[in-house]
């Protein structure tokens, strides 16, 4: 769809990051008349204020002026949310706001996977870009992972595929983005703050996703999930459900321990689940998703075996650190919602210290009742929720408070024994005590590497 016309046309890019810049450059050498700002600080954009400045793009750090409203099109960063002044603003005067991602594909000639989800898309977008790279098939993994979907896109052909990780952000503001494949593993409570506390909203729009797919196209959804199953229901095209509860009769499903599918009527007996490398009851929804899109892409079923063993799984994701004095200890920084912390909590059969806490988005921690009950010996509550996090487990299980991550390894320390597990899963966002769940992921990491 490369036809995409904007010579002369005048346009602003809000939000200077990685995908910020990557959109101007691709806008700019198609010929748009651009104008890009972010109202970050300038430190944290060195390099990207360069890269504008020997393009010759105008560009302004530290606030959004007037200018930002003199184009007939706004494109919108993926950090950007839909209710920021500066969109709603431009929304007021009528000014159309597109994401990245919109624009992207506006330029793609390949085809494109879209995977978004509550959980589990850069765990399934990364594993999906190894089932094609073990298998030898040309593609590109994009989007909210690594590399922006605007700074690759002119390289790839008809031919390549484009696996996509993308947020419901990016969805708020698309039009005609249309996947060949488009994948939703679930949707369950996040961001809650940013939806006006509403489910309905944040579900619809997980499912834009798919809202511009033809018959032949396929959405892949969690059909054990209420919101997936009622948005699958109203899709125009193909849809192939994934499930761990039920048999699908086009899909895939775990039988006598065996992850199979059934596409086109023809079964597959994939892998003995035990035989996937990625651990837990969501990686297992995970792999299904991966699996039926690799399968739909015409990759044989050995290969996927053989990458479901193989696949370690991501940094920062129930990543196994260390074992000190026959304690486990794992980094599962990128919990940052009670969900992902619930699927974590499934999948150790031991006792488990739980660090939790943080920048708290709006979490109700009631569905963790039962598995701390069952699971949990103790909580360490840390950051800025620990008040939020005693309240609602008192009388669940013990929690004690630390006000440093040191302080909260030291405890879990003191409370574990042998055989027992040390899992920081945190169910809020890190920006109260660390730059982001990376920079809490590594100390953690640093700090369990000392003991
Ligand atoms: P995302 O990119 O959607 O944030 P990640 O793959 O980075 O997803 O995983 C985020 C967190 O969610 C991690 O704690 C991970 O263990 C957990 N998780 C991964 N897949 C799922 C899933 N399918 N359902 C629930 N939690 C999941």
């Amino acid at each position: 769809m490369s036809s995409f016309d904007v010579r002369g046309k005048k346009i602003s890019v809000i939000g200077m990051a990685r995908s910020g810049v990557a959109v101007a450059h691709l806008l700019n050498s198609k010929g748009a008349t651009l104008f890009v700002s972010d109202n970050g600080k300038k430190e944290n954009l060195e390099s990207e204020i360069a890269r504008l400045t020997e393009e010759n793009i105008p560009h302004e750090i530290g606030h959004h002026t007037e200018r930002v409203y003199d184009c007939s099109l706004l494109v919108i960063s993926p950090g950007v949310p839909s209710n920021a002044p500066v969109v709603v603003e431009a929304q007021k005067r009528n000014i159309k706001v597109v994401s990245e991602l919109e624009i992207g594909s506006l330029f793609c000639k390949a085809s494109i996977v879209a995977i978004t989800g509550s959980n589990g898309k850069t765990t399934t977008t990364t594993l999906l870009g190894r089932v094609l790279g073990d298998a030898k098939k040309k593609h590109v993994v994009a989007g909210n992972i690594g590399t922006a979907f605007s700074s690759i896109v002119l390289e790839l052909a008809a031919t390549d595929i484009a696996v996509l990780e993308v947020s419901s952000f990016q969805l708020d503001h698309i039009e005609t983005f249309r996947p060949r494949i488009s994948v939703i593993l679930n949707i369950t409570e996040d961001h809650m703050d940013r939806y006006e506390h509403s489910m309905e909203k944040y579900a619809a729009s997980k499912a834009r996703i798919f809202e511009n797919q033809r018959a032949d196209e396929v959405l892949i959804y969690d059909a054990d999930d209420e919101w997936c199953r009622k948005e699958a229901a109203l899709a125009k095209c193909r849809t192939i459900g994934f499930s761990l509860k039920s048999m699908q009769d086009e899909g895939a499903f775990v039988e006598k321990g065996r992850l199979v599918t059934v596409i086109d009527g023809k079964r597959t007996e994939v892998i003995p689940c035990d035989e996937i490398s990625i651990k837990g009851m969501h990686n297992l929804y995970n792999s299904m998703a991966a699996t039926l899109v690799g399968q739909l892409l015409g990759i044989g079923s050995a290969s996927i075996r053989s990458t479901l063993k193989n696949f370690k799984g991501v940094e920062h994701r129930l990543e196994f650190v260390r074992e000190v004095d026959g304690v486990r200890y794992y980094n599962d920084s990128k919990a940052t919602n009670v969900d992902s912390v619930w699927y974590a909590l499934q999948a150790f059969d031991e006792p488990i210290v739980l660090l939790l806490g943080g920048r708290d988005k709006g979490n109700d921690y009631s569905r963790l009742t039962d598995p701390v009950k069952n699971r949990v010996k103790a909580i360490v509550a840390i950051g800025e929720s620990a008040d939020k996090v005693e309240k609602a487990f008192q009388g669940t299980t013990s929690v004690t408070r630390a006000d440093s991550m040191d302080g909260a390894i030291q405890k879990a320390k003191s409370l574990s024994v042998s055989g027992d597990v040390v899992l920081l899963s945190p169910a809020c966002a890190s920006f109260d005590w660390f730059n982001n769940y990376e920079h809490r992921g590594q100390v953690f990491k640093e700090l369990v590497n000392r003991i």
